[in-house]
């Protein structure tokens, strides 16, 4: 029986010291930190369409990198690439703006260009407590300096993300992974929240 069939039980809805008791039952919500580019946002086209802009061949193209090192392998300049980057493009999966509207307190840990990244928030009026791209980590993105810096438990946050990548993240940081499975290329492993639909989180996050 859970402390809120129990408090029912109780008929305890009108007494202040059980309604402590009550909200002291009550786990507190746990605190997602999401991936941007094939998460939250159908972003795999705007990715591809820059590089091709650009000369690159699309069979040579990858996802879920550092887009520094990714403009390295393909020997592209970083700027010329975020310079051909249309922030514009992108749009978030089905059911994403409706679940960001539900999250009042969250954070974006994405490996994007900082620029791109925050255009891509300013545009769909997004506004997470925290927001870390590719300029805030020494190499591929982190839980720890999110974590570190929001004062937050990992047991009590979960990481969504559609790559292996991703994944490791979360593992790294002793945080559980939700693998957004509404992306047709996430693809799932033993041990992941698998999401179907965005809304599933509300769930998993206990809200
Ligand atoms: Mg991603």
């Amino acid at each position: 029986m859970d402390a809120r069939s129990r408090t029912c039980d109780r008929g305890a809805g009108t007494s202040p010291w059980i309604h402590r008791w009550y909200v002291a039952e009550m786990p507190e919500p746990r605190f997602a930190i999401c991936d941007l580019d094939g998460t939250l946002i159908d972003s795999d086209a705007a990715l591809v369409n820059a590089f091709v802009a650009l000369g690159v061949t699309r069979s040579e193209i990858s996802f879920g990198h550092v887009i520094a090192d990714e403009c390295l392998r393909l020997g592209i300049s970083l700027g010329d690439y975020v310079h051909a980057y249309d922030t514009e493009a992108a749009k978030p999966f089905p059911g994403v703006d409706e679940l960001i509207g539900v999250l009042d307190d969250w954070a974006i840990c994405s490996n994007k260009h900082v620029e791109s990244g925050t255009a891509e928030l300013t545009r769909l009026a997004w506004r997470p407590r925290a927001a870390m791209f590719a300029d805030a980590f020494n190499g591929p993105k982190r839980l720890a300096p999110l974590l570190e810096a929001l004062h937050l438990d990992p047991s009590r946050v979960v990481f969504v993300g559609d790559t292996d990548h991703d994944r490791t993240c979360a593992h790294e940081a002793g945080v559980d992974f939700a693998l957004a499975a509404w992306n047709p290329r996430a693809v799932e492993r033993v041990g992941d929240i698998a999401l179907k639909h965005p809304s599933d989180l509300i769930e998993v996050l206990g809200l």
